[in-house]
Protein backbone atom coordinates (compact mmCIF):
# COMPACT_ATOMS: atom_id res chain seq x y z
CA UNK A 1 0.00 0.00 0.00
CA UNK A 2 1.56 3.24 -1.41
CA UNK A 3 1.07 6.92 0.00
CA UNK A 4 1.93 10.09 -1.08
CA UNK A 5 2.18 12.70 1.81
CA UNK A 6 2.40 16.15 1.26
CA UNK A 7 3.44 18.13 3.66
CA UNK A 8 6.15 21.07 3.22
CA UNK A 9 7.02 21.23 7.26
CA UNK A 10 9.98 19.53 8.05
CA UNK A 11 8.80 18.29 11.73
CA UNK A 12 5.71 17.52 11.64
CA UNK A 13 6.32 15.14 7.96
CA UNK A 14 9.09 13.16 9.41
CA UNK A 15 6.41 12.61 12.23
CA UNK A 16 3.86 10.96 9.88
CA UNK A 17 6.00 9.41 7.66
CA UNK A 18 7.70 7.54 10.38
CA UNK A 19 4.10 6.60 11.51
CA UNK A 20 2.77 5.85 8.26
CA UNK A 21 5.92 3.54 7.39
CA UNK A 22 5.60 1.88 10.75
CA UNK A 23 1.67 1.25 10.00
CA UNK A 24 3.27 -0.98 6.94
CA UNK A 25 3.17 1.49 4.26
CA UNK A 26 5.24 2.80 1.69
CA UNK A 27 5.78 5.99 2.23
CA UNK A 28 6.66 8.74 -1.11
CA UNK A 29 7.42 12.19 0.87
CA UNK A 30 6.94 15.55 -1.40
CA UNK A 31 7.38 19.10 0.13
CA UNK A 32 5.87 21.21 -2.20
CA UNK A 33 3.07 21.06 -4.38
CA UNK A 34 4.49 21.03 -7.24
CA UNK A 35 6.62 18.16 -6.58
CA UNK A 36 3.13 16.40 -5.42
CA UNK A 37 1.26 17.07 -8.84
CA UNK A 38 4.14 15.24 -10.23
CA UNK A 39 4.18 12.59 -8.08
CA UNK A 40 0.40 11.92 -8.92
CA UNK A 41 1.14 12.07 -12.73
CA UNK A 42 3.91 9.57 -12.01
CA UNK A 43 2.44 6.83 -9.54
CA UNK A 44 -0.86 4.92 -8.55
CA UNK A 45 -1.15 5.88 -4.53
CA UNK A 46 -3.58 4.32 -2.40
CA UNK A 47 -4.35 7.67 -0.56
CA UNK A 48 -2.52 10.74 -0.55
CA UNK A 49 -2.65 12.99 2.32
CA UNK A 50 -2.31 16.94 1.45
CA UNK A 51 -1.35 19.68 3.29
CA UNK A 52 -2.90 22.99 2.19
CA UNK A 53 -0.47 25.60 2.46
CA UNK A 54 2.59 24.44 0.31
CA UNK A 55 5.24 26.33 -1.67
CA UNK A 56 5.24 26.36 -5.33
CA UNK A 57 1.91 24.97 -5.38
CA UNK A 58 -1.55 25.20 -3.92
CA UNK A 59 -2.86 21.81 -1.84
CA UNK A 60 -6.39 22.51 -3.68
CA UNK A 61 -4.75 23.31 -6.85
CA UNK A 62 -2.76 19.97 -6.93
CA UNK A 63 -6.79 18.81 -6.01
CA UNK A 64 -8.27 20.08 -8.42
CA UNK A 65 -5.92 19.32 -11.16
CA UNK A 66 -5.74 15.58 -9.85
CA UNK A 67 -9.68 15.37 -10.03
CA UNK A 68 -10.34 17.41 -13.32
CA UNK A 69 -8.15 14.45 -15.33
CA UNK A 70 -10.40 12.03 -13.55
CA UNK A 71 -8.02 10.98 -10.99
CA UNK A 72 -10.10 8.96 -8.14
CA UNK A 73 -7.12 8.58 -6.10
CA UNK A 74 -8.52 8.67 -1.98
CA UNK A 75 -7.24 12.35 -1.11
CA UNK A 76 -6.88 13.38 3.00
CA UNK A 77 -6.64 16.86 3.40
CA UNK A 78 -4.73 17.98 6.49
CA UNK A 79 -4.32 21.38 7.29
CA UNK A 80 -4.18 24.20 9.72
CA UNK A 81 -7.08 26.17 7.88
CA UNK A 82 -9.55 25.28 10.08
CA UNK A 83 -12.52 27.42 9.54
CA UNK A 84 -15.86 25.89 7.93
CA UNK A 85 -15.71 27.65 4.92
CA UNK A 86 -12.23 26.01 3.84
CA UNK A 87 -13.34 22.60 5.08
CA UNK A 88 -16.18 22.86 2.82
CA UNK A 89 -14.44 24.06 0.15
CA UNK A 90 -11.72 21.44 0.57
CA UNK A 91 -14.60 18.63 0.36
CA UNK A 92 -15.79 20.35 -2.62
CA UNK A 93 -12.49 20.42 -4.73
CA UNK A 94 -12.45 16.47 -4.28
CA UNK A 95 -11.11 15.85 -0.70
CA UNK A 96 -12.26 12.96 0.80
CA UNK A 97 -11.79 13.72 3.89
CA UNK A 98 -10.21 16.40 6.16
CA UNK A 99 -8.12 16.69 9.28
CA UNK A 100 -7.32 19.76 11.26
CA UNK A 101 -3.80 20.44 12.80
CA UNK A 102 -2.85 19.72 15.43
CA UNK A 103 -4.16 16.03 15.29
CA UNK A 104 -3.63 12.58 16.22
CA UNK A 105 -1.37 10.38 14.50
CA UNK A 106 -3.88 7.32 15.46
CA UNK A 107 -7.03 9.21 14.08
CA UNK A 108 -4.97 10.28 10.73
CA UNK A 109 -3.96 6.25 10.10
CA UNK A 110 -7.95 4.92 10.86
CA UNK A 111 -9.46 7.35 8.77
CA UNK A 112 -6.47 6.60 6.11
CA UNK A 113 -7.67 3.13 6.77
CA UNK A 114 -11.44 3.76 5.83
CA UNK A 115 -10.65 5.76 3.11
CA UNK A 116 -8.46 2.73 1.79
CA UNK A 117 -11.11 0.02 2.52
CA UNK A 118 -13.51 2.52 1.01
CA UNK A 119 -11.91 2.83 -2.40
CA UNK A 120 -11.48 -0.38 -2.67
CA UNK A 121 -15.29 -1.32 -2.15
CA UNK A 122 -14.13 -3.48 0.81
CA UNK A 123 -16.03 -1.96 3.60
CA UNK A 124 -15.46 -4.93 6.21
CA UNK A 125 -12.57 -3.17 8.48
CA UNK A 126 -10.65 -6.98 8.34
CA UNK A 127 -9.45 -8.73 4.75
CA UNK A 128 -10.34 -12.30 4.93
CA UNK A 129 -9.63 -15.08 2.61
CA UNK A 130 -10.58 -18.72 3.16
CA UNK A 131 -8.55 -19.24 6.81
CA UNK A 132 -6.29 -15.97 6.32
CA UNK A 133 -7.63 -12.92 7.92
CA UNK A 134 -5.25 -9.63 7.63
CA UNK A 135 -6.38 -6.98 10.37
CA UNK A 136 -4.99 -3.05 9.15
CA UNK A 137 -5.95 -1.71 12.16
CA UNK A 138 -3.60 -4.07 14.71
CA UNK A 139 -1.10 -4.95 11.33
CA UNK A 140 -2.35 -8.98 12.51
CA UNK A 141 -2.13 -11.68 10.72
CA UNK A 142 -3.75 -14.71 11.71
CA UNK A 143 -4.78 -18.70 9.74
CA UNK A 144 -6.91 -20.25 11.10
CA UNK A 145 -7.16 -18.28 14.30
CA UNK A 146 -3.70 -18.26 15.17
CA UNK A 147 -1.36 -15.21 14.52
CA UNK A 148 1.24 -15.73 11.59
CA UNK A 149 4.48 -13.50 12.38
CA UNK A 150 5.25 -11.41 8.93
CA UNK A 151 8.25 -9.41 7.95
CA UNK A 152 6.85 -5.87 7.18
CA UNK A 153 7.28 -6.92 3.38
CA UNK A 154 5.78 -9.87 3.69
CA UNK A 155 2.62 -8.08 5.38
CA UNK A 156 2.61 -5.15 2.25
CA UNK A 157 2.63 -7.78 -0.13
CA UNK A 158 0.06 -10.07 1.27
CA UNK A 159 -2.32 -7.18 2.33
CA UNK A 160 -1.93 -5.94 -1.73
CA UNK A 161 -2.97 -9.14 -2.53
CA UNK A 162 -5.78 -9.32 -0.38
CA UNK A 163 -6.80 -6.14 -0.93
CA UNK A 164 -6.81 -6.83 -4.96
CA UNK A 165 -8.45 -10.23 -4.38
CA UNK A 166 -10.08 -11.69 -7.53
CA UNK A 167 -7.54 -9.48 -9.38
CA UNK A 168 -3.93 -10.51 -10.87
CA UNK A 169 -1.36 -8.19 -9.46
CA UNK A 170 1.43 -7.78 -12.12
CA UNK A 171 5.33 -8.51 -9.86
CA UNK A 172 5.37 -4.51 -11.40
CA UNK A 173 2.08 -3.48 -9.45
CA UNK A 174 3.11 -5.30 -6.61
CA UNK A 175 6.88 -3.75 -6.84
CA UNK A 176 5.32 0.04 -6.77
CA UNK A 177 2.63 -0.96 -3.82
CA UNK A 178 5.60 -2.16 -1.70
CA UNK A 179 8.67 0.12 -2.38
CA UNK A 180 8.34 4.28 -1.70
CA UNK A 181 10.92 6.26 -3.72
CA UNK A 182 14.57 5.48 -2.83
CA UNK A 183 13.42 2.21 -1.57
CA UNK A 184 14.26 0.37 -5.25
CA UNK A 185 13.36 -3.34 -5.04
CA UNK A 186 16.22 -6.32 -6.00
CA UNK A 187 15.29 -7.77 -9.46
CA UNK A 188 13.43 -10.84 -7.45
CA UNK A 189 12.59 -9.81 -4.55
CA UNK A 190 8.65 -10.06 -4.83
CA UNK A 191 9.03 -13.79 -5.62
CA UNK A 192 11.01 -14.34 -2.53
CA UNK A 193 8.28 -13.26 -0.53
CA UNK A 194 5.71 -14.53 -2.38
CA UNK A 195 7.67 -17.99 -1.68
CA UNK A 196 8.03 -16.74 2.21
CA UNK A 197 4.32 -15.94 2.54
CA UNK A 198 3.41 -19.90 1.00
CA UNK A 199 5.30 -21.07 3.13
CA UNK A 200 3.77 -19.59 6.14
CA UNK A 201 0.06 -19.46 4.78
CA UNK A 202 0.00 -22.46 2.64
CA UNK A 203 1.26 -22.88 -1.05
CA UNK A 204 -2.61 -22.46 -2.28
CA UNK A 205 -2.75 -18.99 -0.88
CA UNK A 206 -1.35 -17.18 -3.69
CA UNK A 207 -1.61 -18.69 -7.52
CA UNK A 208 1.04 -17.85 -9.83
CA UNK A 209 -0.28 -17.06 -13.33
CA UNK A 210 2.29 -17.57 -15.55
CA UNK A 211 3.42 -14.90 -17.97
CA UNK A 212 1.22 -12.00 -15.82
CA UNK A 213 1.84 -12.01 -12.22
CA UNK A 214 0.14 -13.63 -8.82
CA UNK A 215 -3.40 -13.65 -7.37
CA UNK A 216 -5.49 -14.86 -4.37
CA UNK A 217 -8.64 -16.21 -5.14
CA UNK A 218 -10.35 -16.53 -8.84
CA UNK A 219 -10.23 -13.89 -11.07
CA UNK A 220 -13.85 -13.35 -12.33
CA1 LIG B 1 2.04 23.78 5.09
Amino acid sequence: MRILLVEDDALLGDGIHAGLKLAGYAVDWARDGESARLALLDQHYQACVLDLGLPRRDGLDVLRGLRARGDGTPVLILTARDRGEDKVGGLDAGADDYLTKPFDLAELQARLRALIRRAAGAPAPVLRHGDIALDPAGRRVTRDGQAVPLSAREYALLHDLLAHRGRIRSRAELEESLYAWGEEAESNTVEVYIHHLRKKLGADLIRTVRGLGYIVGDAP
